[in-house]
C-alpha cells in the first residue's frame, strides 16, 4: 500500500512479520497450546526471588525507571569483572541492535551476517537502509572466518555473530573465535550474540577484554534467567564506544519493576545453575524422544534442540505444522539448509510428555501430507 506520508525507505520495505507470536497461533486456532517450545523461553521460569522482588516494587511503578540502569549496570559490571561503564542495559538485546545498528550503519553500509542465523539484525540494517551481506553456514555452523573475510570484501564495519547459535544450537570453542577474529579490521565491530551464553559448555566465551574496541558483546535475561517478557538485556563493551548509546537511545525505556527483577535474578545464582542443569537434562530427553521417532536430534549448547527430519523443507515444514496442530508450539529454521530441521525448546518434563506423545502422530500426518 502506498502511503506518500512514508519515508522513500519505509515506503520501500516490505510489511513482515518475522516471527508469528504462540498467541495470534492460539487465537487462529482457537485452542491454547499444551506446551510452548517455540521461541527459546526458559519454561522453567525466573528465579522465585526475582519474582518476589518484582512484586514488592510493582506499587513504585509509578515511578519511571533508573534513566542509568545504575543498580543493575553496577551489578552486571561487578559480575563481568569490569567497571560499569563498560556495561550498557536497555530492553533486551534486540532493542540493544537497534541502538547500535542507529549508531554504526549508514544508508547504504554493509553489514555482514550469516545465512540463517537470528534475524533481528537484519531488520534494524534494512530499517535504517543499511545492506546486509550473508555468509552461508559451514556443517550447520557459522563461519567465523568467512564472516571476517567478508567483512574486508564489503568494508563491513558491522559483523554479526551469535555463539552459541539460533537457530541452529551449534557453537563454537573461545580459542577458535578469537583466533578468526584476530583479523578484523580495527574500524569493524562484531556484535558477539550470547543470549545462549549461560547454557554453553566451558571455554565457549572468550575472556571479557573491554580493552579491544572492536568488540561487542550481548547478553540477555531472556533465556536462561526466565524472563523473556521483562524485556531486560545489556552490552559489554569498550566504554568509549558504549558512551554514545546516549545519543540515540530510549533514555526511559527500561522498566522499573524488570530493572528490580533482573537484579534479583543475577543475585540467585542457585536458580541459573539449577535451569542450566535441568535444561542439559530436557535437551537429553528431547534428543533421545526425536532419535526414537527416526529423526536426528543436533547437538546443541542452547535451551532448545534442533532436529533434523531427514527431508527437504517441505517435510520439516509438515511436522511443525501438525504439532502445532497437536498443540505444542514449535518453529523451524528459515533459511536453507537449516530448513530441513524443526527447532524445540527444551521444556519441562511435562511439555516433553507432551511432546512424546505427539511427534509420532505429527509425524504420521506429516507423513500423510507429503508422502
Ligand atoms: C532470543 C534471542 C535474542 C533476543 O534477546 P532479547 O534480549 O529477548 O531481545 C537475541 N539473540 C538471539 C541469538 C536470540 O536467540
Amino acid at each position: 500500500m502506498n502511503d506518500p506520508r512514508l519515508t522513500p525507505l519505509a515506503a520501500a520495505l516490505p510489511a513482515t512479520a518475522p516471527f508469528v507470536g504462540p498467541e495470534a497461533q492460539e487465537r487462529a486456532q482457537n485452542q491454547a497450546f499444551i506446551a510452548r517450545l517455540g521461541a527459546n523461553e526458559s519454561a522453567f521460569g525466573p528465579s522465585s526471588k526475582a519474582v518476589l522482588a518484582m512484586g514488592a516494587a510493582t506499587p513504585d511503578i509509578w515511578k519511571y525507571g533508573d534513566p542509568e540502569n545504575h543498580d543493575l549496570r553496577v551489578a552486571l559490571a561487578e559480575h563481568h569483572g569490569v567497571g560499569p561503564e563498560h556495561i550498557a542495559v536497555d530492553a533486551g538485546i534486540d532493542t540493544l541492535m537497534g541502538v547500535i545498528v542507529r549508531l554504526f550503519v549508514g544508508a547504504g553500509e554493509a553489514v555482514v551476517t550469516s545465512d540463517g542465523t537470528y534475524p533481528t539484525l537484519d531488520y534494524h540494517v534494512t530499517g535504517h537502509g543499511g545492506v546486509i551481506h550473508k555468509v552461508p553456514y559451514q556443517n550447520d555452523k557459522t563461519n567465523p572466518a568467512a564472516l571476517v573475510a567478508k567483512a574486508i570484501e564489503t568494508g563491513a564495519k558491522l559483523i554479526y555473530l551469535a555463539n552459541p547459535d539460533n537457530p541452529m544450537g551449534s557453537w563454537h570453542e573461545a580459542t577458535a573465535l578469537t583466533r578468526a577474529f584476530a583479523d578484523l579490521p580495527e574500524h569493524a565491530i562484531l556484535l558477539l550474540d550470547e543470549a545462549y551464553g549461560e547454557f554453553a559448555p566451558d571455554r565457549t566465551l572468550p575472556p571479557v577484554d573491554t580493552a579491544d574496541r572492536r568488540i561487542l558483546r550481548l547478553r540477555t535475561f531472556s533465556k536462561a534467567y526466565g524472563m523473556a517478557g521483562a524485556r531486560v538485556g545489556y552490552a559489554i563493551g569498550a566504554a568509549e564506544t558504549l558512551v554514545h548509546f546516549d545519543k540515540v537511545r530510549n533514555h526511559f525505556g527500561m522498566n522499573r519493576v524488570a530493572q528490580v527483577g533482573a537484579l534479583a535474578a543475577l543475585k540467585d545464582r542457585a536458580w541459573l545453575d539449577h535451569v542450566v542443569n535441568s535444561t542439559a537434562r530436557a535437551r537429553e530427553r528431547l534428543s533421545w524422544i526425536a532419535g526414537s521417532n527416526g529423526l536426528m536430534p543436533l547437538a546443541s549448547a542452547t535451551n532448545f534442540v534442533t532436529v533434523d527430519c531427514g527431508a527437504g523443507p517441505d517435510f520439516a515444514a509438515a511436522v511443525k505444522d501438525a504439532l502445532i496442530a497437536r498443540g505444542i508450539f514449535i518453529r523451524m529454521p528459515f533459511a536453507p539448509p537449516g530448513n530441513r530441521c524443526i527447532r524445540i525448546g527444551a521444556g519441562t518434563p511435562a511439555d516433553l510428555d507432551h511432546l512424546a506423545r505427539a511427534l509420532p502422530l505429527a509425524l504420521q500426518d506429516a507423513r500423510a501430507i507429503i508422502g
